[in-house]
């Protein structure tokens, strides 16, 4: 019978050259890696297989590798964060896991056990927490991936797959305070659309998105924003969930982000925000998933009725945004809090307090032991 993912199997080999980590302000995002890799080999008639932490090593794949031809390939991002009392801490890492086993069930990989990894993850945590660095801002980036690794150019389901982890240490994505970001609102390429896969973290939903990014680079923007459908709908910031911020003719405001359609990928600091903004934001405050049109945010801009914007994702937290390019014309976005607006601000605060456990909220954060 094919074995499920058991972390009471793991074997760990210890590198014999460690390295000295990078002091933080020589760190950049995904450029250096922690001292070890954490994998699990799964076959269909084994199963998982036994999991290993041995010291960072290069992958031998042979060129018909199923993941370098069909783009069997998907991954997660979280962060592991040192407290004020020198615990490593990870931030609702459950969430990625059970979006991690979607990804995996749609891209016809294998599934396994979502605490059983985690604990896996805390063991990798606790051999190489030299390299989690210290300081508010400064984190352990965490890549799980999963490919394919059957051989061979039949496309079917792979028969083999390697789920894995590297570990990089990052900076704050700002460096010292918001630095709000301009878009292009982009209507000539689609990130994603009903019915397709832009809800997983697929790598192939990845690659489309880099040329358009390139575009709007040279136009003088950040990011694309997103659009689906004749209507202008946005979905999504680059690689960030988006909100926006309305005020309303009545005197009560509202906080709106687009719904978990198909279109959108769920994100963990999304769902968040939207759960913190809920508890913590004024009683004038409604929050809402529903569906928002570029011509919605151009309308009320005019009308003053915009009062911020932002992205939100694991790397940057929130990433405020002061200016939308939409055919030609600009939406300007205001930042009243001056590197970004008030949510925006708060939402950082919040979400961050938690990571680093200078306050309990429900059980996301989580101690590796
Ligand atoms: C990862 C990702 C996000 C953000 O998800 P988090 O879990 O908050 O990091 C948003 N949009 C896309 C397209 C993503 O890949």
């Amino acid at each position: 019978m094919a074995a499920p993912l058991d972390a009471s199997k793991l074997q760990i080999t210890k590198t014999t050259t460690p390295a000295t980590p990078l002091p933080n302000n020589q760190l950049k995002f995904g450029q250096s890696f922690t001292d070890h890799i954490l994998e699990i080999d799964w076959t269909v008639e084994e199963g998982w297989g036994t999991p290993t932490i041995t010291p960072y090593h290069d992958f031998k794949m042979d060129p018909a590798t199923v993941v370098l031809h069909y783009s069997f390939e998907l991954f997660e991002g979280l962060k592991a964060y040192r407290d004020s009392n020198g615990q490593i801490r990870t931030f609702r890492p459950d969430k990625n896991m059970e979006r991690m086993n979607r990804s995996a069930k749609r891209a016809s990989l294998p599934q396994f056990d979502s605490e059983e990894f985690i604990k896996l993850i805390h063991q990798f945590l606790l051999l190489d927490e030299r390299f989690v660095p210290s300081g508010k801002g400064y984190s352990l980036y965490l890549r799980p991936t999963l490919i394919g690794t059957s051989i061979g150019l039949g496309v079917s389901s792979p028969t083999k797959a390697k789920l894995y982890m590297i570990a990089s240490p990052v900076g704050p994505y700002f460096g010292a305070g918001f630095k709000p970001v301009s878009l292009e609102a982009t209507d000539y390429a689609v990130r994603a659309w009903p019915k397709g896969v832009g809800s997983y973290k697929l790598g192939a939903n990845y690659v489309s998105c880099i040329e358009p990014q390139a575009e709007a680079a040279k136009r003088g923007h950040s990011q694309n924003l997103w659009l689906f459908g004749d209507e202008g709908e946005i979905t999504e910031v680059g690689a960030m969930n988006v909100f926006f911020a309305f005020a309303n003719e009545d005197g009560t405001k509202e906080l709106a982000t687009a719904p978990l359609d198909g279109m959108i990928l769920p994100g963990v600091t999304r769902d968040s925000a939207i759960q913190l903004c809920k508890e913590k934001l004024g009683k004038e405050w409604i929050v809402s998933e529903r569906k928002i049109t570029i011509h919605e945010v151009k309308e009320r801009a005019a009308k003053g009725q915009l009062i911020e914007a932002f992205g939100t994702g694991t790397a940057a937290i929130v990433a405020p945004i002061n200016n939308i390019e939409f055919r030609g014309e600009q939406i300007t976005v205001p930042c009243s809090a001056g590197g970004s607006g008030e949510i925006a601000k708060s939402v950082c605060e919040w979400v961050q307090n938690i990571q680093y456990g200078d306050e309990e909220f429900k059980d996301w954060s989580r101690v590796a032991a």
